[in-house]
């Protein structure tokens, strides 16, 4: 028998039984006898729509197709399907054609699908109509949607000869699935056209109709029936119970009625591309996005895919709404109706996980703050950007955009909370569906709108360093920071130190729209520092606490921070071969360019919020490993003892025992730092979630000093640990004892000197975990107040104490040669440092009117410096190295033991502040002189003059413009001018020798930049001029030969009164307030006046470097600006 194909009767009879077999299961009404006549009714029914198509191939019976019910549909059909028995294959190979440019069709089953119409679900029968269509069998109920509806059709069984099924979406597994019926559906039982047109019906027409509602009393035979043009179809509005729409008729008859007047705006389109499917947004004809979310229905959006035909009737057009939304944008509200006019023939795409999340969070913003549409669409976008900053990593998008409730807020709208609450904070009531369809005027929320300034945006972090970079290169002038007048007397080397280091500051201001930043705060294992962390990448950042204390709670690793006030900072470091300042505007000169960025903000600044505990497993993976290693449960069993923190030294490459743990794939040098405090207690163990108090131990009279090292992943509690406070050392797992007791080895060769003083040396293993305590619950906490070093102390003589500790304010930082001590220090490492960071700052002093300033050096293992030494800002510097340079300058230089602190950012707003006014006989008084000054005086005479011509490479002189160097072997052909000047001036109340030099000669001399480069020029030929003045003859210095004319005109020129006259000076003092020689005291000097010889002490001539001259506009003005002081 197998052998044999069957026998066409045979497949029909089969066919056949199977047929009767599932109408008597799904389709004959349940609890009845099997309907005799039900069975061929279906049959030929299938058979009418079968027959109808062209080609049939001679079967009667559509074998190939099986019947489907709706408990199949919903259990087996898991992709989408469509089905057309009445259709030919070619057809359908036209549908799939017409179809195919814009997606992938349907594609098509061959199944038998029968049911009933209703617009009652199974589960709604109690609570009534819901506006939504079905079909049912016996076996279920599934929602449809069908184009011409005719209400005859209800609670009929039909077949439907051309339908598509839509499983749910994938990711939305709580929905049920739909079906969209194309063709018109053919009735099993032949319809009975029981419209008895023998008896008129009787009916108002609306103005009758308004007028009989108008009398509010019960008229007499009014008919039950209105008849009336259907001129309004309002969107399914719900009240407190039912769900309703409302339609308005106008009359043709009875023309003139209130809803005729409305002006409906009908657009038809086809649906082009989803959007945001749960927030309602749909792009139009490629042209327009759709905003179906101020309907309070989803109904229709289930049905809406590209290629979806729509009717929108009483819909609003809203252009130019801003917020970052560029398109027009229709938007149906309750008034207006969504028709659908024609179903999709593609396939739906798979939406993104967070394209399908949501839609309850959107709906509750919407209706809760009763957003305008502009508003509306951009915290959609705000969500979709923090989404993408935040999700899968660190929570699933469902729980990201989770509806809010009171006791599970949603992360997503605590962020953005911050921009609601200004824009649209919670209001109540809400919109009345009521009002808005039937109101006339019409009024909706609709209606009035602004455009929008876009409020913020969440830019990814890895966007906001590449930007940052961008910018900081685009602002990048080596003209802009090097001024001309100055930069022209620089030697090659002098410019590129300069151009070396420079930095960018951007403030959120400089975004638009202003940027906020965002992400998780994380402590890195690897460079110790702390950093904002999302999907896309990493920020560095520093983070102050208020009144200048340090940032210090490890609590808040792992929380996500939210900023709007912060500093974006670029430094910039420039390795560049310039020759001269005449080649500046050449980018082909830089030849390294590396940019460190960071953002450094005040807590205070920042919204903080922790990450929902449901969070995935996948949260570690960006919280770093090891940084969260443990939720609270697995710490049930810990032990731990308090430590007070005294001192803490420097991140840096040390040259540590590798622990033993995890030793392979430490770096030879790896990076570590030591604090040194002392034990409050001993070793406690965990007992529930709180802890035990601590064993007694025997010796109590032992010192309790400890030294800890952190080196490996531990690196990472590095800025959280600062002096003063009180931490808890964790360590997790059963009890160990002596754990917390026991010196390290390999810690303990590490510091024999340091370790004199303690009793204990312990390697914080990468595991433990840091706690800061309140150190007023703890007894006992020794008070440490910041070590400060008295300014006397600071500029003695006496290098004895040579670790110092202050407060300063940083005035500049620039790159410089290495100190040739940090050079000799290593003579085995290869890698020499070939920089060092100089830090100029003005020491905080209290009490102190002009504070000192004083040169740190960083150099070697102490690079990059921490971030936040920035001019501008507040630091405090401890255990700095005191050195006293050759010609007695102190300055000082970062050592490993080196403890830095920032306590505040640069000023935002930088403030010029003016150098303060005084008399020169002021600089006389040995306390308390400004360093630098501005004063009042009159150029009494010039004492010397000296122009020349040196080689920008190697300095030597240049005579011709060509280097005169020995062997002529220096290969630079460019040449810089330079120029010193040395006059007297007086104020009358002292007299002062002022060095002038390169650009500030030209002014001193009163001259025109014209007149000073033809000067110099005049000088290029000889390659030097030196001029001595004596009283009131100029003298050459005899080794140098020029034109007798030069010498006339600056000799006439230096004794003239356009040189010899008032001006303000800018100066500072040349000998620095770090230079330790003492002043010479006053001299006793004898002066002759006429007969008499005078005996008198005379001060010192004060000595003054010139900084700017400016020219006095009156002579008046000495007097006004004296006064002011
Ligand atoms: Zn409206
Ligand atoms: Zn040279």
């Amino acid at each position: 028998m197998a052998a044999h194909p069957p026998h066409p009767l045979d497949s029909e009879q089969a066919w056949l039984e199977n047929a009767q077999a599932f109408i008597h299961k799904s389709l004959c009404p349940a609890g009845e006898e099997p309907s005799v006549q039900l069975t061929p009714l279906v049959i030929d029914c299938v058979k009418t729509v079968w027959l109808s198509q062209e080609v049939n191939h001679g079967f009667t019976l559509p074998l190939s197709y099986s019947f489907v019910s709706v408990q199949d549909l919903k259990t087996h059909q898991l992709l989408p399907c469509c089905s057309h028995l009445s259709w030919s294959s070619s057809a359908y190979q036209t549908w799939v054609q017409e179809a195919e440019p814009s997606g992938t069709p349907l594609p098509r089953e061959r199944l038998l699908f029968l049911g009933t119409l209703t617009d009652l679900s199974e589960n709604l029968e109690q609570e009534g109509r819901n506006g939504n269509l079905y079909v049912k069998d016996n076996t279920g109920v599934l929602a449809c949607e069908l184009i011409d509806l005719d209400l005859s059709w209800m609670g009929r069984l039909f077949l439907f000869p051309s339908w598509s099924y839509l499983p749910p979406a994938r990711c939305n597994s709580s929905g049920e699935g739909h079906l969209e019926l194309w063709d018109s559906p053919v009735p099993v039982f032949p319809m009975t056209t029981s419209l008895d047109c023998a008896t008129p019906l009787h009916v108002l027409y609306p103005k009758a109709a308004s007028y009989v509602l108008r009398q509010r009393r019960k008229l007499k035979d009014v008919p039950p029936n209105l008849a009336g043009t259907l001129v309004r179809l309002s969107a399914l509005a719900k009240s407190q119970k039912e769900t309703y729409f409302v339609l308005t008729l106008g009359g043709s008859p009875l023309s003139g009625s209130q809803a005729a007047s409305h002006v409906s705006i009908i657009v038809q389109g086809m649906v082009t591309g989803v959007l945001n499917e749960p927030a309602g947004l749909f792009e139009l004809d490629r042209q327009l996005e759709l905003c179906l979310a101020y309907q309070q229905f989803p109904g229709i959006r289930q049905v809406i895919r590209p290629g979806v035909s729509l009717e929108l009737q009483d819909v609003h057009l809203l252009q130019s709404l801003g917020g970052g939304t560029t398109r027009p944008v229709l938007a149906p509200c309750f008034r207006g109706a969504v028709l659908l006019r024609a179903f999709s023939r593609l396939k739906p795409e798979i939406q993104p996980s967070h394209q399908t999340q949501g839609a309850s969070l959107y709906k509750q913003l919407l209706w809760e703050r009763q957003l305008a549409l502009p508003l509306y669409l951009w915290t959609v976008k705000a969500l979709m950007e923090l989404a993408h900053k935040l999700c899968p990593h660190v929570l699933r998008h469902r729980q990201f955009l989770q509806h809010s409730s009171p006791g599970n807020p949603s992360l997503a709208l605590q962020l953005l909370a911050p921009n609601l609450d200004v824009l649209a904070p919670p209001c109540s009531p809400s919109w009345n569906p009521q009002k808005v369809i039937l109101g006339e005027p019409h009024h909706c929320p609709l209606q009035k709108y602004t455009r929008l300034q876009t409020p913020c945006s969440f830019p990814a972090l890895a966007t906001v360093v590449k930007e940052g970079e961008r910018r900081a290169w685009d602002a990048f002038d080596p003209q802009a920071l090097l001024p001309l007048p100055e930069a022209s007397h620089l030697t090659s080397c002098q410019l590129n130190q300069h151009l070396s280091w420079s930095w960018l500051r951007l403030l959120p201001s400089a975004f638009q729209p202003p940027q906020v930043l965002l992400g998780v705060l994380v402590a890195s294992s690897h460079k110790g520092f702390l950093q904002l962390r999302d999907q896309s990448g990493s920020l560095p950042c520093l983070l102050l606490d208020k009144d200048s204390r340090p940032f210090s709670d490890p609590q808040f690793i792992g929380v996500v921070v939210r900023v709007e006030r912060f500093q974006l900072i670029i430094e910039r470091n420039v390795k560049s071969s310039y020759p001269s300042w005449k080649e500046l505007s050449i980018t082909s000169y830089i030849q390294k360019q590396k940019a460190r960025v960071y953002v450094q903000f005040f807590l205070a600044d920042a919204l903080i919020l922790p990450v929902p505990r449901f969070s995935s497993p996948l949260s570690t993976s960006l919280t770093s490993p090891r940084t969260k290693p443990t939720l609270p449960e697995d710490l049930h069993i810990a032990q731990s003892r308090l430590f007070f923190l005294s001192h803490k030294e420097a991140l840096m490459k040390r040259n540590v025992p590798l622990s033993p743990a995890g030793s392979s794939e430490m770096p030879k040098l790896p990076l570590s730092f030591l604090v040194s405090g002392s034990w409050l207690g001993g070793t406690q163990r965990k007992e529930g979630t709180a802890w035990r108090p601590s064993e007694p131990k025997g010796d109590n009279s032992k010192d309790q000093k400890v030294l800890l090292l952190f080196v490996g992943s531990s690196v990472r509690w590095f800025e959280f640990l600062h002096p003063g406070q009180v931490y808890r050392l964790v360590a997790p797992g059963p009890a160990t004892p002596l754990l917390f007791e026991e010196d390290d080895p390999s810690c303990m060769s590490q510091r024999p000197l340091e370790l004199a003083g303690c009793t204990s040396c312990l390697t914080v293993q990468d595991d433990w975990i840091l706690e800061l305590e309140s150190s007023q619950d703890i007894p006992d906490v020794p008070s440490v107040n910041k070590a400060e070093t008295s300014l006397s102390d600071l500029f003695s003589s006496n290098c004895s104490d040579s670790l110092v500790s202050f407060s300063a304010e940083i005035l500049s930082r620039t790159l410089c040669e290495p100190l040739s001590a940090s050079l000799q220090m290593k003579p085995g490492n290869a890698q020499v440092a070939r920089e060092c960071v100089k830090l100029t700052v003005a020491l905080e002093i209290a009490d102190c009117q002009f504070p000192p300033h004083l040169d740190i050096y960083i150099n070697g293992p102490h690079l990059p410096p921490p971030l936040g030494l920035l001019p501008g800002a507040r630091v405090y510097f401890s255990q700095l190295e005191k050195k006293i340079s050759r010609s007695h300058n102190i300055y000082c230089c970062f050592r490993s033991s080196t403890y830095v602190q920032v306590l505040s950012f640069p000023p935002e707003a930088t403030i010029s502040v003016s150098l303060p006014h005084i008399y020169l006989a002021e600089l006389l008084r040995s306390d308390q002189t400004p360093f630098q000054a501005t004063a009042s005086c009159h150029i009494v005479c010039v004492f010397s003059l000296q122009l020349r011509w040196v080689c920008s490479h190697c300095t030597s002189l240049c005579v011709q413009g060509r280097c005169t160097l020995q062997g002529s072997t220096c290969p630079s052909k460019t040449s810089v001018s330079q120029a010193s000047l040395r006059l007297l001036v007086e104020d009358g109340t002292a007299e002062a020798v002022v060095t002038c030099r390169n650009h500030h000669v030209a002014t001193a001399l009163g001259l025109r930049p014209s007149e000073w480069t033809s000067l110099l020029e005049f000088v290029r030929g000889p390659g030097r001029i030196a001029l001595q003045f004596l009283g009131t003859g100029a003298h050459l210095e005899p080794s140098a030969k020029m034109n007798d004319s030069l010498a006339l005109f600056l000799r006439t020129l230096c004794s003239s009164i356009s040189v010899l006259r008032p001006i303000v000076l800018s100066f500072e003092l040349e000998k620095k307030p770090s230079n330790i020689i003492p002043v010479d005291p006053p001299r006793l000097q004898r002066f002759q006046c006429g007969e008499l010889p005078f005996l008198t002490h005379v001060n010192p001539k004060l000595r003054l470097s010139c900084l700017s001259i400016q020219e006095t506009e009156h002579t008046s003005f000495r007097e006004a600006s004296a006064f002011s002081h």
